[in-house]
């Protein structure tokens, strides 16, 4: 039978990640955090001392990675396992971002990647949060959004997050850093970052979250 999938793609700090999972709770569906995949493939090409123009050996290790999504009981959190240690914090860094997006170019890595996340779409559906879920992974979703928001605004939100964690952070050095990996994800030959055809698309700039979880429960109702 037909299985759901709602896909949200959109550049880092738009919200998607939030959204994705409290969109997952309400409807009670899982949830492909695509991006973890590929920090987790840039974690363990920096642990082989890989670079990104290795691209045999980062075919490779994309093809074999040892990857466990492990969700606590309640919910609360999805630890990611790689090849047995909880690297659900380490992947989270700015260096392993980067370099997620630099092996993320790689079209032979995407390739490799597919079956995997395809592999995600189970009963009773899935809300898959990427950058190319709508356009490349799930072609055929049901109800697909593109959530952005102004770089300035991003990098206020991972200054805030980071400031939470406890962390120094610089402003300007931050929306540089989140320009520089739009620009690698939006002018990739490959599944560039950008909304589906059929794609609703949702500025969050000047959006409480309330708000724009509301806008996307009601256009994937009106899809499903
Ligand atoms: O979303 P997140 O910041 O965790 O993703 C890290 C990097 O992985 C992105 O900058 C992007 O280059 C890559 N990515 C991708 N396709 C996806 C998800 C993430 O290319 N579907």
């Amino acid at each position: 039978s037909h299985i759901p999938v709602i896909t949200i793609d959109g550049p880092s700090g738009s919200g998607k990640g939030t959204i994705s999972r409290l969109l997952a709770d309400k409807l009670g569906w899982h949830l492909l955090d695509s991006g973890a995949i590929y920090r987790v493939l840039a974690l363990a090409a920096i642990h082989h001392d890989f670079t990104p123009d290795n691209e045999e050996s980062l075919v490779a290790l994309a093809a074999h990675l040892d990857v466990k999504f492990v969700t606590e009981e309640d919910n609360a959190l999805t630890h990611i396992i790689l090849e047995g240690e909880d690297v659900t914090m380490t992947i989270r860094t700015e260096q392993v971002g980067n370099m997620a997006s630099k092996v993320a170019a790689l079209p032979r890595v995407r390739e490799a990647l597919l079956r995997r996340q395809r592999g995600f779409r189970e009963l009773p559906g899935l809300i898959a949060d990427g950058r190319d879920m709508g356009t490349v992974v799930f072609k055929d979703a049901d109800a697909k959004i593109f959530l952005t928001a102004s770089a300035e605004e991003r990098a206020r939100r991972r200054f805030e997050q980071l400031k939470g964690a406890g962390f120094d952070a610089n402003i300007e050095q931050l929306i540089n850093e989140i320009k520089e990996r739009d620009d690698r994800d939006m002018n990739r030959s490959v599944a560039p970052l950008k909304p589906a055809e059929d794609a609703l698309t949702v500025d969050s700039t000047a959006m409480p979250i309330a708000e724009v979880l509301e806008q996307v429960m009601t256009f994937a109702h009106s899809k499903l």
